[in-house]
């Protein structure tokens, strides 16, 4: 289902480049220092990894290119990962769907999901329920494994909660009881505006 990471002004990806992902295994070899971990720091923070230091850096504009000996600093970090969507997986009538965060010096950011501003709420309603978040199982990291393994219940059950697909549903289910908490709350308050002026 992945296709293809674009990245630019990432990191150490101080030009446009991309990365295809076809069918079957994709490995990345390169010598210490050379980028190979900062492909899928990419990935992280384009799904909306908000911790610096999960990126490995100390502050979130550590992820735009800091400028070399020949070259000057990026203005902004730009990363695109890109889904095959024809088998309808994301709820999302695209046969490609191209998840994009851009972070400027500024600090200032956005999302995009097929070129449209979106919200990181909305990132995180399209993955949902997929595995491919940043907190489920896709992505594999040292001492990942050990910690699913040493994991309690509750937490192994949301890994398989992620993999059957119900913890979209589950968040909908969340938000919908919030919702009706917040009307059960204003029905309380209008009871006593009631009582008040009977
Ligand atoms: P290893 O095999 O040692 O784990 P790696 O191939 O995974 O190495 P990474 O850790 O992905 O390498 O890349 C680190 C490199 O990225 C370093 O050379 C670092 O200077 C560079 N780098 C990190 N952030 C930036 C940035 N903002 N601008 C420019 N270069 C950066």
């Amino acid at each position: 289902m992945l296709k293809a990471l674009e990245l630019a002004g990432f990191k150490s990806f101080a030009d446009r480049t991309r990365f295809d992902f076809p069918d079957g295994i994709t490995v990345v070899v390169g010598p210490n220092g050379s980028g190979k971990s900062n492909i899928v720091d990419a990935m992280k923070w384009v799904l909306g990894s908000q911790s610096a230091k999960s990126l490995r850096g100390k502050d979130m504009s550590d992820v735009i290119f800091k400028g070399s000996q020949t070259r000057g600093p990026a203005g902004a970090a730009e990363a695109t990962i890109i889904f095959d969507n024809s088998g309808g997986q994301l709820p999302i009538d695209a046969q490609e769907v191209h998840v994009t965060r851009r972070v400027y010096r500024s600090g200032e950011g956005e999302y995009l999901i097929n070129q449209q501003a979106v919200r990181l709420k909305d990132v995180k309603a399209l993955i949902r329920g997929t595995g491919i978040g940043i907190d489920a199982y896709s992505l594999i990291e040292q001492g990942k494994v050990d910690r699913m393994l040493q994991a309690n219940a509750k937490d192994r059950r949301a890994i398989f909660e992620e993999a059957a697909g119900i913890s979209r549903f589950k968040a909908k289910k969340d938000e919908a009881e919030r919702r009706l908490a917040r009307v059960q709350q204003n029905l309380t308050r209008l009871g006593d505006i009631v009582d008040e002026v009977a």
